[in-house]
């Protein structure tokens, strides 16, 4: 006799509490208050005898990451925006972008009236696909963006060389990977520049926020001004309530900045990343195995990862559930059995509800350009079938204690043995 599923009424396979996600340290307090106390809330503020929380959030993230240049900025999508335009990437321009992610990783191209040139990903990872990549690449492909998404990171040895090959700049998007390191080296440090968010569920936040992080000085002054309205940071503090941000110009800027609230938790969320990092990995290892044992197929990674970050746990699922349309339907029920919300993955770029290029006048820039953009246009199979037979669960789930990995896999089980009745 099967047990009734919870969400036709039946008992729940697991009844307590998930973590919570954020979590906040003594640290944050702590920080917040002292940027209220300070009198400087933002660094187009007047300087206040210490250097910035935003220009600390810069040098503790780039000494993390292993890079010499951080600038921290509003947002994810911010922060790809500022990468492009160091990269002198604009207006006509072809964009590579990898057809499954989150719609940011299109519309900040779109954003700056470039055209996103959505392209199929691998099969195991649902990240760019180097063989599709050289197919999509033209003499107008300005820039390759690059995502690691989910669990997994993208093939970078041979993205790099395909990018290198060409002269193509290769951006990285860092947004689902903050602490993943592929070859030994922290991601995002593989192409001209990493990008990103610290938007609420990802692995460091502070409710919104952002980075841009790379090897060179040139860019990194291009990627300051753009974030500042055209300034940058003086090299020797001002005097106190003076401005620490010297209008230079040397590129005009749009105002990227991240405020010193947002900077002052997240050097104290950064704190803590590494140890939260630990008890996801081995939390999903043992999850691996249980759902391997029944089954199911969690999200491989790319040759040449050595430390993933899990910002989505994604489990591709069994055929026969994917034909029968189930996929929703199982997520639906095991988000019941486990009372935590369980998605479907986002649909392939081309079919995305959330990315409308025609819904926003400022891109009605003629007709070649309306057609470039055109999602229809794409033929994307990997990607719809990636995106059509996974589901993702949110990494707070990795928090919990290593038992609660048993109830996760118990639930899978549960809901696969009713899928017919689900599916009836
Ligand atoms: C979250 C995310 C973004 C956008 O970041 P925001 O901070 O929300 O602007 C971009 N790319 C990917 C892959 C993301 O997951």
């Amino acid at each position: 006799m099967l047990k009734k599923l919870a969400i036709h009424g039946g008992a729940a396979v697991f009844n307590g509490n998930w973590p919570n996600w954020p979590q906040s340290t003594e640290n944050t307090r702590r920080n917040i208050d002292a940027v209220l106390s300070n009198h400087r809330w933002s660094i187009s503020g007047q300087y206040r005898g210490q250097a910035s929380w935003e220009e600390r959030f810069g040098q503790v993230f780039a000494a993390y990451t292993g890079t010499p240049f951080c600038i921290p900025s509003s947002t994810g999508t911010a922060s790809l925006t500022m990468a492009l335009e160091a990269c002198e990437v604009g207006a006509h321009d072809e964009v590579i972008v990898p057809g499954v992610s989150w719609v940011a990783s299109a519309s900040a191209v779109l954003g700056i009236n470039a055209i996103p040139v959505l392209t199929d990903v691998e099969p195991h990872t649902g990240c760019l696909d180097p063989v599709a990549l050289e197919r999509a690449i033209t003499p107008r492909t300005r820039a390759i963006t690059v995502v690691h998404l989910g669990s997994a990171l993208a093939n970078m040895n041979r993205l790099v060389a395909i990018a290198r090959a060409r002269s193509i700049p290769l951006i990285e998007d860092c947004a689902q990977a903050h602490g993943a390191r592929y070859a030994d080296r922290h991601v995002g440090r593989f192409g001209t520049a990493g990008t990103f968010s610290m938007q609420h569920s990802k692995l460091l936040t502070s409710g919104e926020g952002g980075a841009v992080i790379t090897d060179d000085a040139a860019l990194a002054r291009r990627l300051a001004h753009l974030r500042a309205d055209g300034r940058t940071l003086c090299v020797q503090p001002p005097g106190m309530d003076e401005m620490a941000l010297v209008e230079t110009a040397e590129i005009m800027g749009s105002n990227y900045c991240l405020s010193e609230f947002h900077a002052a938790i997240l050097v104290a969320q950064l704190e803590v990343l590494d140890e939260q990092l630990a008890l996801r990995r081995s939390n999903a290892a043992v999850l691996d195995s249980l759902l391997i044992s029944l089954g199911f197929s969690p999200q491989a990674t790319a040759p040449g990862t050595t430390a993933r970050s899990y910002y989505t746990y994604v489990v591709r699922l069994p055929q026969s559930v994917v034909e029968t349309q189930g996929v929703e339907r199982f997520a639906a029920a095991l988000a019941a059995e486990l009372r935590l919300p369980c998605k479907t993955m986002y649909s392939a770029l081309n079919q995305s509800p959330l990315y409308k290029p025609f819904s926003r006048k400022r891109f009605a820039l003629g007709k070649a350009f309306a057609d470039a953009v055109d999602p229809s246009r794409y033929q994307l199979p990997i990607a719809q079938a990636f995106s059509r037979s996974c589901i993702a669960l949110p990494h707070r789930m990795l928090l919990a204690d290593t038992d609660a990995m048993g109830h996760v896999a118990a639930a899978f089980e549960k809901v696969a043995g009713a899928i017919d009745d689900l599916c009836a």
